[in-house]
């Protein structure tokens, strides 16, 4: 086959027809008719055919993994009982030592908790299709009745994102229609919080132009994805944008993560449900029959479709297209667009995109974008961290000169999104804390560095329905009132409550909003005041510290916004619960200065938050960071001091190297390919292997330091401690060979995993003798057989 790129993605037909009748579907509403022909749903036979030739073709090529998306027509219309079936058919159809990637790709109408837990049991990752707000939605999205879908698809994507089905979430797919607003769309679809957004270019040939709404420019298509970008780059790339991120690695001289754009040869094959072999499906919208090969799973290898004339056309680079995209100064971005989009009638594909306009506008918008944007931010601003801070990170450390350089590039940045999230409003929100910024910045600082107010700025930046521009008051207010400025502000009441992060909450009962004044003194609404003198007042609930030796923290339970945690937040404590938690942190704080000394320092330096978290299921002790919410951690208070030692520890690494990860790249983002954590059953991208390595390797050091204090005491304590370390420290040096040989880190993700390999040291040193040993590396061989079997089941 030389000559030839192996395939490793392919499209399985599961069911030929569908719910809903999407007037801009390609597979019905285009050229092409074949659907009609074919069978309904995929037989047994043409699953099973169809599984050993992928699995032929992995052996042959000794590919480490193949990406298989099960499709349609709606692909959920085959029933569990078939997607099961193909899922347990590929899966035993692998060689050793290739994964399978597997996703559907729905348009969400019957995804119920059934699938899901079938998805979730085979591990189907799942992707969506929504075009945005409802109104969006409608214009093409539409039962064969006229009916809208939006409510039902907006259902499915609320049980998907319900922690139990939340990491099968794959993103969600929106067919662009210029007549929609873009940003709005990008709200809408940002407020379903999908893990990635691909924005696709309707179909269309020179045959067949795209639409554009009356009077619109000559590049409507670009015009309306520039909004978007210029809206997700002031928001700091909050989500994965499949097209953007395409356009930003291309110009980089990188590959593209979409067909649609770049020279890397295609290497997708699709599957009918009838088992005939076809190219890539958006083919269909050129003319009847264009995707056909000729050849289907149950006569032909792989290896013979891909010798297909129209296969090898499709790998051909920049020798494969039209002069014109030959000369282009962007080929090496566009690639000439989608293959299908060049079609012309009578010159077939040796044309440019009919999108050529709008991609030439796109990617140079982009490129200059990318070009002024240095510029625009401090150099000091970029570059907060000095090597001997990223020296001190790497090794997992981080004293608290490096914590507050860490603090310091979070300011600027809670403080850029505040920014764009309120100042296009110019309200008397706004009004005041411009006055609080000149007259009492370091106030206002103290509401910018406070963890809810980055989450809130990136709830409403993104359209999620949990944060308004109420927000925006509550801040300026809290703002004013530390600094003493006087003022007299509209607040939203929330459930009876009106908020001023950082410092409380005030009843206010029976109420949507209320004017609260502000003056030296106090607080006054309703005729009721609030005196700072008087903290105890009965209607005023501060958010509560508490001072330990050289670390004082807030107990977060009044923040509209501290549901940041994966986890239900607990309500407000009460005094019994807040004695406890007082107690249980001290006990914390003293066993982090005698067992890791050299984290607690920064942990002091840079946790300035714990929200207690509502107890977890079945007593499980859960806690969790959160990537924005820098300076804080959830917790659901644990039975014993040395637990919330340990899980206190172990989140504030991860609070660290999310801070890192907000200024350095340390991996390739757009590696998709997923690991095995020593320390999970389910496999994890590259982010979540770094972030539990980080996390583990203050875990391996606490039980490094409880071994060393409990030398040679024999049963009980000291035993357990062994193993603990034992397990820990052969997790967590696993972990950072897996990183190393990953092949996606950047210079300085390779820095970190160096300084992990060394920090590590002293922990493998320590004697555990042979019983831990033994223990732990059974443990291990347990983890990794059960891993393995589920990876084969993958
Ligand atoms: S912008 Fe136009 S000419 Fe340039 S590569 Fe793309 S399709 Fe071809």
């Amino acid at each position: 086959m030389s000559g030839t790129v192996p395939f490793s993605q392919f499209v399985l037909k599961v069911h030929s027809r569908c719910d809903l009748a999407c007037d801009h579907c390609y597979v019905y509403e285009h050229a092409d008719t074949s659907w009609s022909r074919k069978a309904r749903a995929a037989s047994d036979a043409v699953l099973e055919r169809t599984a050993g030739r992928i699995g032929e073709h992995a052996r042959t090529h000794r590919l480490p993994a193949v990406h298989v998306v099960l499709h349609g027509g709606e692909p959920l219309l085959a029933g569990p009982d078939r997607l099961r079936r193909a899922a347990e058919l590929l899966r035993a159809a692998l060689p050793a030592g290739c994964a399978l990637d597997l996703r559907i790709h729905t348009n969400g109408v019957l995804l119920s908790r059934r699938f899901l837990e079938l998805f979730a049991e085979q591990d189907v990752k799942v992707g969506v299709s929504l075009d945005g707000d409802r109104l969006a939605n409608d214009r093409h999205r539409l039962f064969p009745d006229g009916r809208s879908s939006h409510a039902k698809v907006l259902a499915a994507l609320a049980l998907l994102r319900e922690p139990e089905f939340r990491h099968l979430y794959a993103g969600l797919l929106c067919t662009i229609d210029v007549a929609n607003d873009p940003v709005a769309v990008y709200r809408a679809l940002v407020a379903e919080r999908p893990p990635r957004i691909d924005f696709l270019l309707p179909h269309a040939t020179w045959d067949h132009p795209p639409l554009a709404p009356a009077g619109a420019g000559p590049t409507p298509y670009a015009d309306w994805l520039l909004a978007i970008h210029r809206h997700w780059t002031g928001q700091g790339r909050p989500v994965p944008v499949r097209i953007f991120d395409s356009v930003h690695r291309t110009l980089r001289g990188r590959s593209s993560l979409t067909e649609s754009l770049g020279l890397d040869p295609a290497d997708l094959v699709v599957v009918e449900t009838d088992g005939t072999l076809e190219q890539a499906d958006s083919l269909k919208t050129a003319y009847d029959g264009a995707p056909a090969t000729g050849f289907d799973v149950f006569a032909h290898s792989l290896d013979e479709v891909a010798r297909h004339p129209g296969m090898r056309e499709r790998q051909s680079g920049l020798a494969g297209l039209a002069a014109q995209c030959r000369a282009c100064p962007v080929v090496r971005s566009c690639g000439g667009g989608l293959y299908a989009h060049r079609y012309r009638t009578g010159g077939g594909f040796d044309h440019p995109s009919v999108y050529c306009g709008d991609l030439l506008k796109l990617i140079t918008t982009v490129r200059d974008r990318i070009a002024a944007a240095p510029a625009a931010v401090p150099a000091q601003q970029r570059q907060p961290l000095t090597e001997r801070h990223l020296d001190e990170l790497a090794r997992g450390l981080g004293g608290p000169d490096a914590v507050a350089a860490l603090g310091k590039a979070q300011l600027e940045l809670s403080r850029r999104l505040v920014t764009a999230a309120g100042a296009a409003g110019n309200s008397a929100a706004w009004q005041l804390l411009t006055e609080v910024d000149r007259s009492a910045s370091d106030a206002l600082d103290a509401v910018l560095a406070h963890p809810y107010t980055r989450a809130w700025a990136v709830r409403l930046l993104g359209g999620d329905g949990r944060a308004d521009l109420g927000g925006l008051a509550e801040l300026a207010a809290a703002a004013a009132a530390r600094g003493r400025v006087g003022f007299e502000l509209l607040l939203p009441v929330r459930a009876g409550w009106l908020h001023l992060p950082t410092l409380g909450r005030l009843r206010v009962d029976g109420r949507a909003e209320a004017v609260l004044r502000g003056t030296a003194d106090g607080l006054a609404c309703d005729g009721h005041t609030v005196s700072w003198d008087r903290p105890g007042d009965h209607r005023w609930q501060p958010v509560r510290r508490v001072a330990l030796p050289g670390w004082t923290l807030a107990l977060e339970d009044t923040d509209p916004h501290r549901d940041s945690h994966q986890w239900t937040a607990a309500d407000r404590l009460d005094d019994a619960e807040l004695h406890a938690w007082t107690g249980a942190l001290g006990e914390a704080w003293d066993l982090l200065g005698r067992d890791l000394p050299e984290y607690a320092a920064g942990l002091a330096a840079g946790l300035g938050t714990v929200t207690p978290l509502a107890p977890g299921p079945a007593g499980r002790d859960i806690s969790a960071a959160a990537r924005q919410a820098y300076g804080a951690v959830g917790i659901a208070r644990p039975a014993t001091g040395p637990v919330l030692a340990l899980l206190l520890a172990h989140e504030f690494q991860h609070v660290k190297l999310g801070a890192v990860l907000d200024l350095h790249d340390l991996h390739d983002r757009a590696d998709e390919r997923l690991y095995h954590a020593p320390w999970r059953p389910d496999p994890r991208p590259l982010e979540g292997l770094l972030q539990g390595t980080y996390a583990h390797l203050a875990v391996a050091a606490y039980w490094a330091s409880r071994v060393r204090a409990l030398d040679g005491t024999r049963g009980g304590d000291g035993a357990a401690a062994r193993l603990q370390l034992a397990t820990w420290r052969a997790h967590t040096a696993d972990a950072i060979g897996t990183l190393d040989g990953s092949g996606a880190l950047t210079p300085l993700g390779r820095r970190f995993t160096a300084g992990m390999r060394t920090a590590l040291a002293p922990a493998l040193a320590v004697p555990v003798g042979a019983a831990a040993e033994r223990a732990a590396r059974a443990a291990a061989a347990e983890n990794l057989a059960a891993w393995r079997a589920a990876a084969g089941r993958r």
